[in-house]
């Protein structure tokens, strides 16, 4: 007979955890409140808790994320498996964020949470708990997120519905997989390594400014003027307003050794900012960088990641452009 595998729960806080306060909604059960209301998952593993946090998933910031990798790290060895439980606001950037700090595990690493309380009569909380342990007590390497039946690669989720079970989307990616009836049907099985790669360092310093039409350069300067790097969510497939001082501030940004990436406020299908007038000179005489298909949330954690390793121009675009758990596949990959 197989040996029971054996999965560490990392608590980090969420809807999942919450209860109803006179100030709302507010994280307060421990993982083994968790656990002890689902008390099938002792019937597919063996079970350990950490409850590493115990936040609204709004409070998350980049050292937290550096909290959840190291818990990994420490205790990589010891488990088969890995299920963090968190909220469903900022999941994603988490997700994204692990895939950089943990690349190329063999072992799952299982995302999940709820838009319902466990306590509530109607919730999403239990059956997501179950389908995160299957999966990490499968063959499922790296980092996803299980919710409502589907499994969602790290790098590639988003929450897309901020009420309804279907919270998160997979963005030009296709899901991993589903789970019918608790069992795991896999459509795409991740690569990964024989051992994970651990890093450790953050450059937070990444803003993010999304264009609204009529937008001049005085918010672009502020941000550059206070960060390492400036994400752009542009129109369609990207480019800038042209009479906006926009190009300008990004040459000097750029001239100035800032990282400057174009993306798209478009969910679906990405950036190809050589294409129209108003994106082919920042392509091709500036250089910016720009996302093709990844997400904002991927973005945002692969910058971080890049500018805490290094500011060399180069070495920038060549990580930036460098697949890391299919995050990015169109045109580099
Ligand atoms: N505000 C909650 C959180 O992200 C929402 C949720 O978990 O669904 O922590």
């Amino acid at each position: 007979m197989s040996r029971m595998k054996r999965i560490l729960l990392i608590g980090t806080g969420g809807t999942i955890a919450s209860e109803m306060t006179e100030g709302g909604l507010t994280p307060e059960l421990t993982t083994e409140q968790l656990l002890s209301q689902v008390p099938a998952i002792s019937g597919i593993c063996g079970v350990d808790c950490v409850q590493l946090l115990n936040l609204d998933s709004t409070n998350i910031t980049p050292g937290h994320w550096q909290m959840m990798a190291r818990c990994v790290q420490t205790r990589y060895e010891e488990y088969d498996g890995f299920v963090i439980t968190h909220g469903t606001d900022t999941m994603a950037y988490t997700a994204a964020a692990l895939s950089y700090l943990i690349q190329g595990s063999p072992k799952p690493i299982v995302l999940t949470g709820a838009q319902k309380p466990i306590g509530f009569d109607s919730t999403d909380s239990k059956v997501n708990l179950m389908d995160a342990f299957r999966c990490a007590a499968e063959d499922l390497p790296g980092v996803s997120i299980v919710f409502n039946s589907r499994v969602i690669l790290g790098t590639r989720a988003k929450k897309t519905r901020s009420k309804s079970f279907q919270a998160f989307s997979s963005i030009n990616y296709p899901d991993l997989g589903v789970l019918r009836d608790g069992v795991l049907l896999r459509y795409i099985r991740q690569e990964c390594g024989t051992a994970p790669v651990f890093y450790d360092r953050l450059d937070t310093k990444v803003a993010l400014l999304k264009l609204v039409p009529g937008v001049g350069r005085g918010l672009a300067d502020y941000l550059l003027e206070r960060n390492d790097a400036l994400i752009i969510e542009s129109f369609g497939v990207g480019g800038l307003p042209e009479d906006s001082g926009l190009y300008n501030c990004v040459r000097d940004a750029m001239s100035a050794g800032k990282t400057v990436v174009l993306t798209t406020q478009v969910e679906n299908e990405g950036s190809d900012l050589g294409v129209y007038h108003v994106g082919h000179a920042l392509k091709n005489e500036l250089g910016v960088l720009e996302a093709y298909d990844m997400t904002t949330e991927a973005v945002v954690a692969k910058l971080m990641w890049i500018l805490g390793q290094t500011r060399r121009r180069e070495e920038v675009a060549r990580l930036f452009y460098t697949p890391v758990a299919q995050d990015i596949l169109w045109p580099a990959g």
